[in-house]
């Protein structure tokens, strides 16, 4: 096993990738540096992701051992590893944070925070989700992509599976790797990946921040209507759709929320929102955090009017749900009315017996209290008499001798 945590590009040359030490090594402690790993939490396309703790304080990390076998793009990544430094700075409550990076046995890997097991891919085949639940977690996804791009970063792999949810938290994860995703894909190594949320241009081998508005789009349009635009026996159909074909809309999406997607699915990125803070504007969500998002009241089932224009979106704390009024309580049975009853004579009682009493036991607890106090304060009061007697006395004496000796 050989180790490099520090200088990936260019200042140490790069070893041989063995796999094979990997899989016979990298339960061993230590085998990162500061980790134990403890089990595997998937693979994917780019990597094979591992759940580790660190040794020194007990915490749980995810660590990517990212799968660059093809020379070309491995020579790629191995430069672009470096700029993971730019991605790590990035500090955001909807994004997962890069916390290292290093290469063990030739194989380079990110030390990512620990997400935990959910994910909005997750969320997404359990059924179809509420817009309010749908609108929550897009708008955060959008801000931890926001803070992306405002590090002059891009994504590149924006997808549900990539969008991790701890409560009403969403983050998004699985971002400093774009070289690896780009590369990749213009080596046109499909039948791995998903085409499903990718740009058009990317295959042209271009993109930049706006192939994330179209990803933003794609994810917005699942969650609220439960599918992805398009669909396709192969990933080429799938692509193809992308690039020529215009999605169908259900009839029974808000206009705004259709609105949004059809911007950001515009072919041509130029016609795409071109920052995400536009694209939340137009949702009426708040771009900074702490701000209130505001999610209309559901609408009843009849068709949403469309002449109408979008109604605003009702407010609420960007992580927390709104309390929902209480609902009145059910009529109460003959049982319900039967122990009711014996709870208001129990009541009674305390009222007509009990209270008396403690009203007696108060009165001669503090009776007690006096009596046992009182020969303590004639004591006191007694020593402070004779006190001032001193006092008195030994000013007396004074001003006699005093005087004694001033007529003698
Ligand atoms: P892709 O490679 O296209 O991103 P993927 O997201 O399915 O596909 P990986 O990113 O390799 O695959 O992730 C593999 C598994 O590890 C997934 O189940 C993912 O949820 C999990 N995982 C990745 N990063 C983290 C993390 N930071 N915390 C917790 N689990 C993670
Ligand atoms: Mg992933």
């Amino acid at each position: 096993m050989q180790l490099a945590m520090t200088s990936l590009a260019g200042q140490t040359p790069h070893q041989p990738i063995d796999w094979e030490s990997f899989y016979t090594n990298y339960r061993k402690p230590g085998y990162v540096p500061g980790f134990e790993i403890i089990n595997k939490l998937g693979g994917g396309v780019f990597g094979l992701v591992y759940k580790a703790r660190k040794e020194s304080i007990g915490k749980d990390y995810a660590i990517k051992f990212l799968k660059v076998d093809d020379e070309v793009v491995r020579d790629a990544v191995m430069r672009e590893l470096d700029t993971v430094r730019y991605f790590a700075q990035i500090d955001h409550p909807n994004l997962v944070s890069i916390e290292d990076k290093g290469e063990v046995d030739g194989i380079p890997f990110i030390v990512m925070s620990y997400a935990g097991e959910a994910t909005l891919r997750k969320r997404l085949e359990e059924g179809r989700m509420q817009r309010e639940d749908a609108l929550r977690i897009f708008i955060q996804a959008a801000r931890g992509i926001q803070a992306i791009h405002e590090h002059s970063l891009v994504h590149f792999d924006l997808k549900p599976a990539n969008i991790f949810l701890r409560g009403d938290i969403a983050r998004v994860g699985d971002y400093g790797l774009s070289k690896l995703v780009t590369e990749s894909r213009n080596s046109l190594s499909f039948g791995r990946g998903t085409p499903y949320y990718m740009a058009p241009e990317m295959l042209q081998r271009v993109g930049d921040a706006r192939s994330d508005v179209y990803s933003l789009g794609v994810i917005l349009f699942e969650c609220l209507t439960g599918d992805v635009p398009f669909r396709g026996d192969t990933e080429w159909q799938v692509l193809h759709k992308h690039e020529h074909e215009q999605p169908s809309f259900p009839s029974d999406l808000h206009p705004r929320e259709r609105a949004v997607i059809a911007r950001c699915l515009a072919k041509n990125p130029d016609a795409r929102y071109q920052s995400v803070a536009e694209l939340l504007a137009d949702l009426n969500a708040p771009v900074s955090l702490g701000d209130s998002i505001v999610f209309e009241s559901r609408p009843g089932p009849g068709p949403a009017p469309v002449d109408e224009g979008p109604p605003p979106l009702p407010p609420e704390a960007a992580r927390t749900r709104p309390l929902q009024a209480r609902p009145a309580p059910a009529p109460l049975g003959v049982l319900g009315g039967v122990v009711r009853g014996v709870l208001k004579v129990f009541e009674l009682l305390i009222l007509v017996v009990i209270g008396p009493i403690r009203l007696i036991s108060v009165a001669l607890g503090q009776g007690l209290v006096f009596l046992l106090r009182l020969p303590f304060q004639i004591l006191g009061v007694l020593l402070r008499v004779l006190g001032y007697l001193l006092i008195i006395g030994l000013l007396v004496g004074l001003a006699v001798v005093f005087l004694t000796a001033f007529w003698a």
